[in-house]
């Protein structure tokens, strides 16, 4: 089915014990789009990246791939699917290569095709001297871009980005954002949680802003964030 789907979350409801971490959120990520989550610390983001993800199980609510319903799917089985994600801490086999890192991600995703790996390794700039040193050590700016290629060797149609600015420096994350875009150019889906507002104007195209469990603001990023930050957006 090379059809690009489009990953869709329906009145989210998600519980820890008595307090409500997602109160009826509905979220579209998009082909060919990037879409940014943003909101304060609390505000539910990490929980409703699990729900996308398939680490948490949200108490109400679905999440569905194209037309099909995966609200009940495990994490592994979605990454079979096409949703790949990267972390917020960052999560390398520390005793492996960047290059052997990037291949279990092409073997966990969706196609498991050996060339993904070289167009992985190249993508994100370590097709050098890099690839065969082990991931322990390695600066993070590294890291992460071994985690993007990890998550992008496997072919995905949805890329769900856990602050992935987070620990980069200002070319970094100019980098980051200018491959980023040419991947939803290319039909992936991506949806971004992040709190480097910067990083968000360059790079998406819709911004939702959570507040207590709830999207309470929607738009195009440069509407959102010019709001955001008390300033009129162009
Ligand atoms: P941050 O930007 O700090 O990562 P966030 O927007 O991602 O915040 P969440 O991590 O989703 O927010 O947390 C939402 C709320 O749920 C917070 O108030 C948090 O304290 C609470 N929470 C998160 N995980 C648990 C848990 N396992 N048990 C109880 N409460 C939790």
């Amino acid at each position: 089915d090379s059809r690009l789907p489009s990953l869709r979350a329906r009145r989210l409801h998600l519980r820890y014990g008595e307090f409500t971490a997602l109160d009826g959120v509905d979220l579209d990520v998009s082909p060919g789009r990037v879409t940014a989550v943003v909101g304060p610390n609390g505000a539910g983001k990490t929980t409703l990246f699990h729900c996308l993800a398939g680490t948490l199980r949200p108490d109400g609510g679905h999440v569905r791939l194209g037309g099909r319903d995966i609200t009940r799917l495990p994490a592994h089985a979605r990454t079979r699917l096409g949703i790949a994600r990267t972390f917020q801490q960052l999560a390398v086999f520390p005793s492996l290569t960047v290059a052997e890192n990037v291949r279990v991600g092409a073997e966990q995703g969706r196609i498991a095709d050996p060339a993904a790996v070289e167009r992985a390794l190249r993508l994100f700039e370590l097709d050098g001297p890099v690839r065969d040193l082990p991931a322990a050590g390695l600066p993070t700016g590294t890291l992460r871009r071994v985690e993007l290629a990890r998550a992008f060797a496997g072919g995905p149609r949805v890329l769900l980005l856990d602050e992935p600015a987070a620990g980069l420096d200002t070319a970094e994350v100019e980098v980051l954002a200018r491959v980023l875009r040419a991947l939803a150019a290319d039909g992936t889906a991506l949806l971004v949680v992040e709190h480097d507002l910067d990083l968000v104007a360059d790079l998406a195209d819709v911004v939702h802003v959570m507040t207590a469990g709830r999207i309470v603001t929607s738009g195009p990023a440069g509407h959102v964030l010019g709001t955001l930050r008390g300033t009129a957006g162009p």
